[in-house]
């Protein structure tokens, strides 16, 4: 198995690495232009150049993750652009180039899948454009054949920066004092890919010094942050987020990130914690900021601990950006389309929410298409965020046991909270984004 080199990490070339990639075409064309040359190089050689060139293509296109699959004859990719999958590749498979073989090789599995189904994941990391990309790579066996996803983790894409994700300048002064605070504990919140990750990376880089000790547990630890010390649950070895906070705890934290609190025992000694001198940053599955409060009673959390030792939460989504190069100037939407809009909302959320929308001054962009988005009308993401900072009112409501929309209308009225629509139709107030999208994202919300 020499032949095919071993699990790569940084930039050992392997045997035909350092051909020549040709990135003007699209992957389509680049890939004929590899079949051509089939028979006069080895297959092992061209299987590497089409890895390359799957990857090559991936990081310029923004990617998150790329889709292997060979279905029966054919051989399909797709890449996860923006949050959408998109086509990139459709062909009958060639058996004498080992794709799959050859990113298998690269993840550390064993050429040929197993005969009887197991869980492979893996991971490798290589150059492209100039930087190292991580991939995670993990395998799956469908009825038509192997299925590979490949999640490409760049780093410069990402953007740590607690000013890049997409807070506004009055969001951004509230968190930055709220990060300060000497204990406490603050929660995120979204669904599977809202960048929550992104935004705790973000929060943990901007308050990080070496006057602090910060610790995190990470399920899996995705990026290495320098200056932090970061440690991955194994529930397999009895490393269970419970356990992992307990020996953190030993470890003189000032500041902890749980990568994500499910269950009543980290719950407990995680808001302990944060009752004790230390101050923590977690995420927890609900569908916006106020429900965390029910999600932690529905664990068995006593009101008390929660109201005394929670300092706020952030609930977020990733909406796309309207292409700069192709989009169009719009009209607001008139005023009995907007009437429809709210009329299942909340009295008062509706009334602001109409107001939002149809307060002059607004420059509305509306998408359109052109080769430089891939007609999708387009490019690149930003958050949208529902910042709830704890306050008196809202902290009686908790000892009171009240439900979400009682702790939610007070977030609203005393604390000035912007919803995530509130805040997705201010950044499409600003021509960021388009109106539908952020009806898109926000949907199942409201
Ligand atoms: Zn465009």
């Amino acid at each position: 198995m020499a032949f095919w080199g071993n699990k790569m990490e940084g930039e050992s070339p392997l045997p035909g690495e350092q051909a020549p990639i040709h990135l003007d075409g699209t992957l389509e064309e680049g890939y004929s232009e590899i079949v051509k040359s089939k028979g006069r190089a080895p297959g092992i050689d061209l299987a590497i150049k089409l890895s390359d060139l799957l990857l090559e293509h991936a990081v310029r296109e923004r990617a998150s993750d790329v889709h292997i699959e060979c279905q029966g004859a054919n051989l399909r990719v797709r890449f996860r652009v923006d949050g959408i999958l998109q086509d990139m590749l459709s062909s009958p498979k060639n058996a004498d180039i080992p794709l799959t073989q050859r990113i298998r090789v690269l993840a550390g599995f064993d050429p040929e899948p197993p005969a009887s189904f197991r869980n492979e994941e893996g991971r490798f990391q290589k150059m492209l454009a100039g930087r190292a990309i991580q991939v995670r790579v993990s395998s799956f066996p469908t009825v038509n054949g192997e299925k590979l996803v490949l999640r490409v983790l760049d780093r410069q894409q990402l953007g740590l920066d607690l000013e890049q994700v997409g807070l506004d300048q009055d969001a951004m002064t509230l968190i930055k004092k709220l990060i300060r605070n000497p204990y406490g504990i603050f929660f995120i919140t979204g669904s599977t890919g809202s960048g929550k990750t992104t935004s705790l990376y973000a929060i943990l880089k901007n308050i990080n010094t070496p006057m602090i000790n910060i610790i995190t547990l990470e399920d899996p630890v995705e990026y290495r942050l320098e200056g932090i010390n970061q440690a991955q649950i194994s529930a397999k070895s009895g490393f269970t987020w419970a356990e992992g906070l307990r020996t953190i705890l030993r470890q003189d934290p000032d500041v902890i990130m749980v990568g994500e609190i499910r269950d009543f025992d980290t719950a407990e000694i995680s808001l302990r914690a944060a009752l004790t001198g230390h101050l923590l940053f977690t995420t927890i599955h609900t569908i916006n900021s106020a429900s965390i409060i029910e999600r932690l009673f529905e664990m068995g959390v006593p009101p008390f601990l929660i109201g005394s030792s929670m300092l706020g939460a952030m609930s977020q989504r990733l909406v796309r950006k309207v292409c700069p190069k192709c989009s169009q100037n719009a009209a607001p939407p008139s005023e009995p389309v907007v009437n429809e809009f709210v009329k299942n909302m909340d009295p008062d959320e509706g009334k602001i929410v109409k107001e939002l929308i149809l307060k002059p001054g607004a420059t509305y962009k509306v998408e359109k298409g052109c080769p430089e988005c891939r007609s999708t009308g387009y490019m690149g993401r930003t958050g949208i965020f529902e910042l709830m900072l704890m306050n008196e009112e809202i902290r009686k409501h908790i000892l009171d046991h009240a439900p979400t929309d009682v702790i939610k209308r007070t977030a609203i009225r005393t604390g000035k909270m912007r919803t995530l629509l509130m805040d997705g139709i201010l950044k499409a107030r600003t021509g960021v984004t388009t109106l539908a999208e952020i009806i898109r994202v926000t949907a199942t919300m409201v």
